[in-house]
């Protein structure tokens, strides 16, 4: 690795402000000699058939499974999750994609055939190759998951991967290497660097084949353009504004329990949690009333039993105060919360709870990552879409309502890459659903074939299969080519059965 004195970053624990731990400030050199060894293994990882990679996969979720208790604490310890959290969101999402791609996966990379159309006299398929090498770029808010999403993903389609997880998650990271490392034979198919931006912009400039990464927009946009330098795909992830719909016929016992697990789970850090709600005037009064009661109960600690932890990175506590500050002066009111836990060290924030908010403000327009839910009345499921789409975000959305037409409808209508009725973020469980958005958003989809196909080249075959001297347009063009192609033409896309026919008599000119 680097010949440079080597660089550290600190990375701490937001429960306490603890130090954890300091893991190098990989340089460009660094990234360039772990693409290295990943190009160099790569090779034989895609020799192997898609049962044998599964095979190897597999087995690391094994060990995954074996050290869950360590890997949880780690989790918890520099993300200030609670441990139930941690199973639910990182492990067990992680497992059911293994599990997906284990049995799923040989089909979507199968070759696919293709109808030759006019081209009756040919064979056409198409064919999934493996890219090469991956670079994954991940965010600290779900560490494990968003990180080996992309890993498995990219391994099972058959190529290596050099990740950077977050400067603010590296153990994590680290951690995920070591699963990679311990099993078996292949263990140079995956390597993490860690470092912040300035290393993640060295893994995009390193000639790696394609780049999949999660964070948000603004650094996605510096991604794109730097991988536009020398044409490298990506995929991004972005972040989101989630909106929910409540309509006049809601089961309010659900909405108010979808809402604030939606909006407040992992310290509302999630990319698709519910960041604004519409509610039919009909039922504002009563949801508003109902999701302040409970969120005043919500338990905010380290214990089993407690119901959200601490959130994640100061710059992130900053932007909700900024946000909640910019309501408050343009007039907006605080139910309940709207503050950080006083006395307690690390990055504690209450539930937040704020109504008079409309779209002038930021807290209903950019992505605020944090505990605080603005509820806001529409009058009817028009303007409730309207102001839904009213963003140039679109990750995921949800709408609530006791008829399930009326939601498939809605959701429909609404401008997003996912959309969950009388639900709110789970349609990423369900990893055979292509996960992505649209808008801002980000760029291409995880999960399900689409998110497989995402890391092979596609390769387009046609076969000749009848082995004639020669076809009818190879020069020397006959001269009756060009009116036999003509009555040809005309026989095949005219509609109906009696112009079919008129096609081969002779036409007059118009
Ligand atoms: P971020 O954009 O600050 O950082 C993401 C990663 O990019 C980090 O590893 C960081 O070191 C790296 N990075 C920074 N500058 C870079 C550069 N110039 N080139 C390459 N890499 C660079 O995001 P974050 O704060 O870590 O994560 C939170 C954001 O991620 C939120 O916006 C959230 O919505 C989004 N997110 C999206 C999804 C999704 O699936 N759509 C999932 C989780 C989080």
């Amino acid at each position: 690795m680097s010949t440079q004195t080597p660089q550290f970053i600190e990375t701490l624990d937001p429960r306490t402000g603890r130090v954890l731990a300091r893991v190098p400030d990989h340089s460009a050199e660094d990234v360039a000699a772990a693409v290295f060894v990943a190009r160099d293994n790569q090779r034989a990882w895609a020799a192997l058939s898609f049962p044998e990679r599964a095979e190897h996969i597999l087995a690391v979720r094994d060990l995954m499974l074996d050290r869950a208790e360590t890997l949880v604490d780690v989790i918890c310890s520099e993300t200030g999750k609670l441990p139930s959290e941690a199973v639910m969101t990182e492990l067990v999402a992680t497992a059911e994609l293994i599990h997906h791609y284990a049995k799923h996966g040989a089909k979507a990379l199968a070759d696919e055939k293709v109808r030759p159309g006019t081209m009756i006299h040919k064979k056409a398929y198409r064919t999934f190759s493996p890219l090469g090498v991956v670079g994954v770029i991940s965010p600290w808010n779900y560490p494990f998951v968003l990180t080996m999403t992309p890993i498995v993903s990219a391994l099972f389609a058959g190529n290596t991967v050099v990740f950077k997880p977050s400067e603010i998650t590296p153990l994590v990271g680290l951690e995920i290497a070591k699963l990679f490392a311990e099993v078996g034979e292949y263990s140079g198919i995956v390597t993490a660097v860690t470092g912040g931006g300035a290393t993640g912009d060295a893994l995009v400039r390193s000639g790696v084949d394609k780049i999949c990464f999660t964070g948000s927009v603004a650094t996605g946009k510096k991604v794109m353009a730097a991988a536009a330098e020398s044409l490298t795909p990506v995929v991004l992830e972005l972040g989101g504004k989630d909106p929910m719909i409540v309509c006049d016929d809601a089961d309010l016992d659900r909405a108010v329990g979808g809402a604030l697990w939606s909006a407040f789970s992992n310290a509302g850090q999630t990319c698709m949690a519910t960041e604004r709600v519409y509610v039919d005037r009909s039922r504002y009064d009563e949801f508003v009333d109902r999701v302040v009661t409970a969120t005043r109960r919500i338990r905010q600690g380290t214990e089993p039993g407690d119901d959200i932890g601490s959130m994640t990175f100061e710059r992130q506590v900053s932007i909700v105060e900024r946000h909640v500050a910019d309501a408050v002066a343009k007039g907006a009111k605080v139910l309940t919360g709207g503050r950080r836990v006083s006395g307690r060290d690390g990055l504690w924030y209450e539930p937040t709870v704020l109504v008079g908010v409309d779209h002038t403000m930021d807290i209903m327009t950019a992505e605020t990552f944090g505990p605080v839910l603005p509820i806001m009345a529409v009058d009817g499921d028009d303007e409730a879409v309207r102001l839904a789409n009213d963003s140039i975000y679109g990750l995921n959305a949800s709408v609530w309502t006791t008829d399930l037409e009326r939601g498939k409808r809605l959701a429909g209508r609404i401008e997003s890459g996912n959309v969950c009725v009388n639900d709110a973020i789970v349609s990423y469980a369900v990893t055979g659903l292509p996960f992505g958005g649209v808008k801002e958003s980000g760029i291409g989809r995880v999960h399900g074939a689409e998110g497989l196909q995402a890391f092979c080249d596609s390769k387009s075959v046609l076969v000749d299969r009848f082995g004639m001297k020669r076809e009818a347009w190879w020069f020397p063009v006959p001269k009756t080519f060009g009116p036999q192609m003509t009555r040809l033409i005309r026989l095949r896309y005219r509609r109906g059965l009696v112009n079919k026919v008129k096609a081969l008599l002779p036409q007059r000119r118009r």
